[in-house]
């Protein structure tokens, strides 16, 4: 049906007749695969061959024009997870003049975006992988917009979370599976394929053991922007103040929940309440968790959902016996992203006999039945999960799926402490981020007092930004450095001139750098003061 639709909004014959004349063009950002989106016009799907395809004509265009480093590993990521062997994208070429001999291709005539989704069935990869990345790629691209097609290329199902990329555009986003039903080869009149990277966090450990990226380029101001604009879409709004605790109810389990939340109860003179994905849906538990003042929970996708929570708020982590909370961080990542404002605090059970293991269970929920006698033995006498790659290590799953009987008076202690240094909001708040701009008109004057005695003075205007804003503290920092030298002399000034005596020679060239600092940390650029002239 919905093919028909489109059809009846493009003229066929002239989409026809544009694809065999000008065959596919493509235009791509990004110098290496890791890093591309390509743009393109006509890129057409084979459900036959399940390939992508490239139509070259006279005025064709492919732009990188690799050749066959086009393979060397492909062309780009399908997917928001770094170079990950399962997700790369490539198409085949053909010559426009076959499509004479193929089936009658079927357009798309919505703009489409093309991805691969990494990990649907998990709430953090729903979010962290697809969701974000999808949307800040539709923010980049403008005709990206409510009216746009995704198309989710991984090949799976729609999965548990389905709803939640509905509310990326008003159309139903298609599976691979169903581009069958397009017919046997379907045009895109316009897409895009790849996602933005920009807005993730965390590695998973492929390559080395898990943690943050090592190159952050998100803030709390963006995650905040998306979890809003989700928040819009699924009409909801924030109600007051009260304690989270999500619980889980197969695996990783709390075992005295009732206990947990009675002290929470207690300790901080509030209403507490569950939430578990299993009992309700996503809507309810976002209109819940936007609304709380802390979040308490087992490590576990379900923790993404603190990217919901109000500024100001704590999010309480559990950790099972053995498992190291420094080694595993995403939520912790994400609560520290500048701007974020949310409190992390983590909490580790160091009671042995606390936990509940499950070691026959089968080896995707931590079961070690299969192992040496041996390597069981050890893993079970082992006090910690020494670091480790993704994703099948047996040890780590064995103990992550442990149920954990929290120990009530060490978990008290360790909320005790941690909100003892729980950062005001009015100061997060305050604190500005904007940064100085260049400062303006910098002059050097020079003077000789002796025959290796001299002066240098440097003045210069504030930066042009500065009287438009209120800044607690505006500092400058000048460097002088010799021409031809490595080092530097850097003075921290709160005037915007000063004279300089010290270790200046006469008839010497300096390289004078001076640049502006709001409230200690702000820097501003540099900008270079070349004296040549004495
Ligand atoms: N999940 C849940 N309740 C459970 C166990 C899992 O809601 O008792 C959810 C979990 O939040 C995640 C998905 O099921 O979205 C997969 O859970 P898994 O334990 O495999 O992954 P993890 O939480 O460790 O990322």
């Amino acid at each position: 049906q919905s093919q028909e639709v489109s059809q009846a909004r493009i003229d066929y014959h002239v989409a026809l007749q544009a694809l065999q004349e000008h065959g596919t063009r493509m235009v791509c950002t990004g110098k290496m695969h890791t890093d591309r989106i390509c743009r393109f016009d006509y890129l057409c799907y084979s459900s036959e061959a399940e390939e992508f395809v490239f139509f070259h004509s006279n005025s064709s265009v492919m732009l990188p024009n690799l050749g066959s480093r086009r393979f060397q590993p492909a062309l780009l990521d399908l997917s928001s997870v770094e170079d990950h062997n399962t997700q790369y994208f490539n198409f085949l070429e053909l010559p426009a003049a076959a499509l004479k001999f193929m089936p009658k291709p079927v357009f798309v005539p919505d703009i489409t975006l093309i991805l691969n989704r990494f990990n649907p069935d998990n709430l953090m990869h729903v979010f962290h992988d697809d969701l974000l990345p999808a949307y800040y790629t539709m923010k980049q691209y403008s005709d990206l917009d409510d009216e746009a097609r995704l198309v989710f290329m991984e090949g799976w199902s729609e999965g548990p979370h389905f709803d939640l990329y509905r509310l990326l555009s008003s159309k139903q986003p298609l599976l691979k599976e169903q581009l069958k039903n397009f017919g046997k080869l379907m045009c895109f009149t316009k897409s895009y394929v790849g996602l933005s990277k920009m807005t993730t966090w965390y590695q998973y450990g492929f390559v080395q053991p898990q943690g943050p990226k090592a190159n952050i380029l998100v803030s709390g101001n963006e995650i905040r922007q998306f979890a809003r604009a989700l928040m819009d879409k699924m009409n909801i709004t924030r109600k007051d103040d009260y304690i989270v605790v999500f619980s889980r109810s197969t695996t990783r389990l709390i075992l005295n929940e009732a206990e947990v939340i009675m002290a929470l109860a207690q300790e901080f003179q509030m209403r507490v309440v569950t939430v578990s994905l299993e009992e309700q849906s996503f809507p309810s538990i976002v209109q819940v968790i936007s609304g709380a003042s802390m979040l308490v929970s087992m490590h576990g996708a379900q923790l993404i959902t603190s990217l919901f929570l109000p500024r100001g708020a704590a999010v309480v982590e559990l950790f099972p016996f053995a498992v190291n909370p420094e080694q595993y961080t995403p939520y912790k990542t994400l609560a520290s992203l500048p701007g974020m404002d949310i409190h992390y605090i983590s909490w580790r059970n160091t009671k042995e006999e606390n936990t509940v293991t499950h070691p026959d269970r089968p080896w995707e929920q931590g079961g070690i039945a299969h192992l040496d006698k041996e390597e069981q033995d050890r893993i079970q006498a082992s006090k910690e999960v020494p670091r480790h790659l993704c994703c099948r290590n047996p040890e780590w799953l064995f103990r992550i799926y442990q149920d954990t009987l929290v120990d009530i008076p060490s978990f008290l202690e360790v909320l005790k402490e941690g909100m003892k240094t729980k950062p005001s909001l009015k100061k997060a708040k305050v604190a500005s981020t904007v940064h100085p701009g260049r400062v303006r008109e910098p002059k050097c004057q020079t003077s000789v007092q002796t025959t290796n005695e001299a002066k240098l003075t440097v003045s210069w205007q504030i930066p042009w930004n500065l009287k438009f804003l209120k800044v607690r503290e505006v500092k400058y920092e000048v460097w002088i450095q010799e021409q031809g030298e490595n080092t530097y002399m850097p003075y921290i000034l709160p005037q915007q001139n000063y004279t300089f005596s010290e270790n200046i020679k006469p008839f010497t060239t300096y390289l004078v750098w001076v640049r502006c600092i709001f409230n200690k940390n702000l820097l501003g650029p540099f900008r270079c003061r070349c004296l040549l002239k004495w």
